[in-house]
């Protein structure tokens, strides 16, 4: 059974996609840290993003697994380095690219085909499976969501003023929502939640209430 999570920057996806798998004995699958691993991977290997034959060769040189939580590309875990601005900065341009998505949307349906899964993303439950059980897509305002990225780089001892993560969001929002391929969107049938002022009890418990309701088990 695939259940998808979408939404923007901040909205809560991870933490959610975590809580929900955990509580319904699922796996869970971070789609936005597979597009962080490659863009690492190009960042360390200086190549730009315009030259797009050298990224169609290196690709396939990129080999991607999970290890509980963390991601490992090419036998290193990478799960810290994918969090940094630099990569956080160079994201959007590297996903909007159409070999990069063809290459992890092919390996992301892979990987969750052989089992329960939570996806979460921009494009999980519009085009990775848009036969999903259930979908949602979580929003915040861009306050909010600056507030709760603060929190988590402070959390890794980084500081960064609100302001220019306002700013930086707003940015990747723009470069996510209106790119030629999979851009992010509501899927027509998700349950769309506004968390801005729900807890994350509150929002897992939306959640999982409306997965039961469908299973019959309510
Ligand atoms: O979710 P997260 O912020 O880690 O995603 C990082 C970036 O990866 C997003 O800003 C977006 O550009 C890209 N992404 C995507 N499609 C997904 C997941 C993430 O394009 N399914």
């Amino acid at each position: 059974m695939i259940i998808t999570i979408d939404g923007p920057a901040g909205s809560g996806k991870s933490t959610m996609a975590k809580r929900l798998a955990r509580r319904l004995g699922f796996r869970f699958l971070n789609t936005g840290a597979m597009y962080r691993a490659v863009t690492l991977y190009l960042l360390r290997a200086g190549i730009e993003v315009s030259e797009r034959e050298k990224i169609q060769k290196i690709l396939p040189e990129i080999h991607l697994e999970f290890a509980g939580e963390n991601i490992i590309m090419n036998g290193e875990d990478v799960s810290l380095a994918i969090r940094s601005q630099e990569v956080e900065k160079h994201v959007s341009a590297v996903s909007s690219l159409r070999e990069v998505r063809e290459r992890l949307v092919e390996l992301q349906r892979e990987i969750a085909s052989c089992g329960d899964y939570v996806l979460e993303g921009r494009d999980t439950g519009t085009v990775v499976f848009p036969d999903a059980f259930c979908k949602f897509y979580l929003d915040a305002s861009v306050e909010e969501r600056a507030k709760r990225r603060q929190k988590e780089l402070s959390e890794r001892g980084e500081y960064h003023d609100l302001d220019y993560l306002k700013k930086e969001i707003e940015r990747r929002d723009k470069l996510d929502t209106t790119r030629e391929i999979a851009p992010l969107m509501k899927p027509p049938d998700a349950v769309v939640i506004e968390t801005t002022s729900l807890s994350p009890d509150e929002v897992e418990e939306r959640l999982y209430q409306e997965v039961m309701k469908r299973r019959g088990e309510l």
